[in-house]
């Protein structure tokens, strides 16, 4: 879009220097112009009210989103930005850190490859890989990384002492801290948990982990079901991607912080864990929004059959 079509939108706009101008905040009543609008090298558009509206806010007032500040070729990209491994970039500003389970009911569904794409986008990925748990509650507190513990079922399913339990249940919420004894005169010490946790495994899933999680649920190819291998596929898009959702993290932080997107129809639980993702699609605007709530309803109808079949 080209600034002009926004400027045509808003009211007593003047210049103030080269490609910047004030405009009438439509999000607010807005009597002296303050809103600031400026047109960068690059062809994008950035919008800031003085009054303290997001920038979100105003752009819906005018029936434009957030894809509209971009010049045409990088809003295409942009638009195509995953969900999920965007909402780890934008950690920092949400208090609800819903778990992405990846599983699958036998081995060779691409639970892996799917584990490995999301690790390609996420912010700061640290796989548990060779990592004792001890350092594990270290890189955790100092890092919070988007931690990827795959092959799961081996603790998770059978091993209901083992220490990354406490990890996964306490660091749903921001303010998380499991307590630890460190140190050769065992002083106690409050890690604290919260992260973004991607869980892969095979098999069932229990309701502690489902209350606080968002599943793929995976299954293997039917014969005849043609797929492109991933290894075919071109990555010299990834790099560019990466960086645009680093850019996203630094642009729109406080606007994810401050957004409150439409939750009417969901129950507690499924309000908390969505929340910061709609937020995102919210952000992304145009056809994310509609696409995000329309997969919703399909994987809470799936999610709802799975139930009905196993207590039928
Ligand atoms: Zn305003």
């Amino acid at each position: 879009m080209s600034v002009d079509n926004l400027l045509l939108r808003l009211d007593k706009v003047k210049p103030v220097g080269k490609c910047r101008w004030l405009a009438c905040c439509p999000a607010h009543a807005d009597k002296s112009p303050s809103l600031s609008i400026r047109e960068l090298d690059d062809g994008r558009v950035l919008v800031h009210c003085f009054g303290g509206c997001s920038s979100y806010s105003v752009l819906e007032a005018i029936g434009l989103t957030i894809n509209d500040l971009f010049p045409e070729h990088e809003h295409i990209h942009h638009a195509k930005c995953e969900r999920r491994p965007a909402f780890t970039w934008f950690i920092d500003g949400v208090h609800i850190a819903p778990l992405l389970i990846i599983r699958a009911p036998e081995s060779e569904c691409g639970k892996t490859t799917v584990k490995d794409v999301v690790q390609q986008f996420v912010r700061r990925p640290l796989s548990n890989e060779g990592v004792s748990i001890a350092a594990l509650f270290r890189v955790v507190e100092q890092e919070q990384p988007t931690l990827l513990l795959d092959d799961a079922d081996s603790w998770l399913l059978r091993d209901p002492n083992d220490e990354r339990h406490s990890l996964i249940n306490s660091g749903h919420k921001r303010g998380g801290r499991v307590l630890r004894c460190v140190g050769d005169n065992h002083d106690l010490k409050a890690f604290s948990t919260f992260c973004a946790k991607v869980i892969a495994f095979i098999g069932k899933s229990r309701d502690t982990l489902h209350n606080r999680s968002i599943e793929i649920v995976l299954r293997r190819k039917m014969a005849g079901e043609k797929i492109t291998p991933l290894r075919n596929a071109d990555r010299s898009g990834y790099d560019t991607l990466r960086a645009k959702l680093a850019r996203m993290e630094e642009d729109y932080l406080d606007t994810i912080a401050n957004a409150r997107p439409d939750l009417s129809g969901f129950d507690n639980r499924a309000a908390d864990n969505w929340e910061p993702l709609l937020a995102v699609a919210d952000l992304a605007g145009g056809e994310w929004r509609c696409k995000l709530r329309e997969l919703i309803r399909s994987m809470r109808e799936q999610d709802k059959f799975r139930r009905d079949v196993v207590t039928k």
